[in-house]
């Protein structure tokens, strides 16, 4: 075990027209190491005033930012992709802080897919072009596509850099003008990514970081009439709410919101890969994920082998300090998903789910949940029906293809799935039959900054990543010319 060492200078103020500042009206607001429930920095909590210079000061930008030639701006974007992967470790390190993540997977995965995600996007986005349309003779009809001006990202705290690149790179390629308001419990990362968007040379007034509260500078933006759309990922109760309050300036919204995701292991699988996958599915990132795999379904036949396994991968499955470098299992992200977490365990022996592993806290200090399996669970069971957003997996038993795609598909979420079978024909029916925006075969949780990602049903609409993020990120304007 090694100790990667904790970043000490870092930047904890708002990122306001080129320049990091303290809030106008001095507040600040506690980040909370999850694994020690120690502050680690107090951060600058953005208010009105500082809304409105960050809308004063994008309002200024964001014609020239329109306006410059895509391959300036597609340079510009890759320049910051290599200024967050120039300073990798730092973010690696801080994200494990202050999100409870284990710095090897922020190093090998988070840090990577960030910077990608600008570089992808600064590739594609000089594939942004119209269309002439043949119409009448003597007219001759174009398309442009524009940007939409001023919009915003409002993330969630589980995957805090990456979530930030999902909604900033795509925004600024497209044209337009960005402000980002993070999750309170995990502001750190996206300001050092607003150091990386300053070194690399974007325009002031272009991005603007806004940590703060989701009821109040998230409110505003929400309510803010001159900010054209909001990408939201989050819960899908702040997602009815914002649809709302969006409505009467009529934004144009992503909604990127929760999931109950059933994965599947058919008798036919290779088994071993199949439980390691299952385990994977549900446990990566301490079962903080939209797309976890929370409601896995056994086939009959290998119901009691595969439930008898897992449960013993997720009895040897021990906590550590997100920044020892061996480390593979984090706390929970903050003490309302702690308290979540717990609520839900007990939620599933009260309802007569067989507990098989975990079910209880993991020592006692930091918000360490123990993986935690239950079987025997029935469909209408809270644990079953319910996102957890916690370590917690609720496995029921089918007989047949059909009773299963019914049950898979009865939830009112339709994020993603995952099957693990042998046979090609019975996965591509299921991948056919299943009501959400992913589905993985034989693998869970991959994800390319290439490859659209959203929800089907109350998982929310839209797609982020891919050219229809930066599609969606723009307007067409038809022009007519009388020859
Ligand atoms: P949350 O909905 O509580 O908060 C998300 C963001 O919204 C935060 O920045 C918060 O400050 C802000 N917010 C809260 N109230 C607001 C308001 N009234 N107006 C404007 N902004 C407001 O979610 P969370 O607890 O941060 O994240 C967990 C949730 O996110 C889970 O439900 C999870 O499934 C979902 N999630 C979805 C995806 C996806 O891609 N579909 C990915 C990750 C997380």
């Amino acid at each position: 075990m090694a100790l990667i060492e904790a970043p000490k200078n870092f930047p904890t103020r708002l990122y306001i027209n080129g320049e990091f500042v303290d809030a106008a009206d001095g507040r600040t607001f506690d980040s909370i190491n999850p694994s020690n429930e120690q502050v680690i920095a107090k951060v600058a909590m953005a208010g009105r005033k500082d809304l409105d210079h960050a809308m004063e000061s994008a309002r200024k930008a964001m014609g020239a930012w329109a306006s410059l030639a895509p391959a300036k701006r597609s340079s510009l974007l890759w320049k910051v992709g290599d200024e967050i992967m120039k300073r990798r470790q730092e973010f690696a390190a801080l994200e494990a802080m202050d999100s409870g993540k284990p710095y090897n997977e922020c190093f090998n995965i988070d840090v990577p897919m960030t910077a990608d995600h600008f570089k992808y996007f600064a590739g594609v986005l000089r594939s942004l072009q119209g269309e002439t349309i043949p119409v009448n003779d003597g007219l001759f009809v174009y398309t442009l596509r524009e940007p939409l001006g001023i919009v915003a990202g409002i993330t969630p705290w589980n995957f805090p850099m990456m979530m930030a690149a999902r909604k900033v790179a795509p925004a600024l390629a497209a044209g337009n003008a960005i402000i980002l308001k993070p999750a309170n419990p995990t502001p750190l990362t996206a300001a050092l990514m607003a150091e990386c968007i300053h070194a690399a040379g974007i325009p002031a007034g272009v991005f603007a970081l806004l940590n703060g509260k989701g009821s109040e500078v998230g409110q505003m933006i929400v309510e803010h009439p001159e900010i054209a759309a909001i990408s939201f990922t989050g819960s899908t109760e702040v997602g009815v709410r914002m649809v709302r309050d969006a409505a009467p300036t009529l934004k144009k919204l992503t909604m990127e919101l929760g999931g109950k995701s059933p994965n599947v292991v058919f008798a036919d699988a290779d088994l071993e890969t199949a439980i390691k996958g299952a385990q994977a599915a549900i446990f990566y990132n301490k079962g903080e994920v939209c797309t976890a795999g929370s409601r896995l379904f056994v086939e009959a036949k290998v119901h009691d082998e595969v439930v008898e396994k897992l449960a013993a991968r997720a009895g040897k499955m021990v906590g550590s300090d997100p920044l020892d470098d061996t480390c593979r299992w984090g706390p929970q992200n903050n003490k309302g998903q702690f308290d979540t977490t717990m609520k839900y365990i007990e939620s599933g022996k009260k309802e007569g789910a067989r507990l098989v592993a975990g079910g209880e806290r993991m020592g006692d200090k930091g918000y360490y949940v123990k993986p935690t399996v239950f079987a025997d669970v029935k469909p209408e069971m809270t644990i079953a029906r319910e996102e957890i957003f916690g370590p917690v997996l609720a496995v029921q038993k089918f007989e047949a293809f059909e009773e299963l795609v019914e049950k898979a598909n009865s939830s009112v979420y339709g994020l993603a799935a995952g099957v693990w079978t042998k046979d090609v024909s019975k996965a591509h029916r299921y991948a056919k039959s299943i009501k959400a925006g992913a589905v993985w075969v034989n693998c869970y949780n991959w994800y390319d900054s290439a490859v659209p990602y959203g929800g089907y049903k109350q998982s929310g609409y839209g797609r982020e990543m891919g050219l229809q993020a930066l599609h969606a990120l723009t307007q067409t304007k038809s022009v007519w010319v009388q020859l």
